[in-house]
């Protein structure tokens, strides 16, 4: 998807209308449209870059650091008692829209939200093997 069709830059840039809770010059925090729990927010930035990995480090750097300010804000307006930060990146990982954002899903003590997460344990020598290709595409 090019950034001319992306919805989220037509969010950013106000062509389409979202209830925004927090913008400056380099992201927008804005309520997602279809939330798991009350103030689930989407902080992205501006910029249209679609994953993590092709994000150029100043500017995630730019993004993480509004995340304390943003994350304070909706987790005592909602009164939650925690909050996960998730990033989908790829369809394969359940990302819908390719403009990175990352949800603030705020959290109720007990509330059953993201109750499984499928864990295995590694095989013998699997998981240095695993880390060994990673260091290598360092
Ligand atoms: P993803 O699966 O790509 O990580 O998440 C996309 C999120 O964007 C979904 O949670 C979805 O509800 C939200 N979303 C999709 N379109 C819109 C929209 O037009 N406005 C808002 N506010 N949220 C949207
Ligand atoms: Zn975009």
């Amino acid at each position: 998807m090019s950034s001319k069709d992306c919805i989220f830059c037509k969010i950013a840039s106000g062509q389409i209308p979202a209830v925004k809770i927090y913008e400056d010059e380099v992201v927008v925090a804005f309520l997602d449209i279809g939330p798991v729990s009350d103030g689930h927010t989407l902080v992205m930035p501006c910029k249209h870059v679609e994953k993590v990995h092709n994000c150029p480090a100043e500017l995630l750097e730019q993004v993480w650091s509004r995340l304390p300010k943003i994350a304070g804000a909706i987790i005592s307006a909602v009164g939650a008692d925690g909050y996960n930060v998730l990033c989908n990146n790829g369809r394969a990982a359940g990302q819908v829209v390719d403009h990175l954002h990352f949800h603030i899903i705020p959290r109720k003590a007990g509330d059953g939200v993201f109750t499984q997460w499928p864990s295995h344990k590694y095989g013998q020598g699997k998981a240095e093997a695993i880390a060994e290709r990673i260091r290598s595409k360092l």
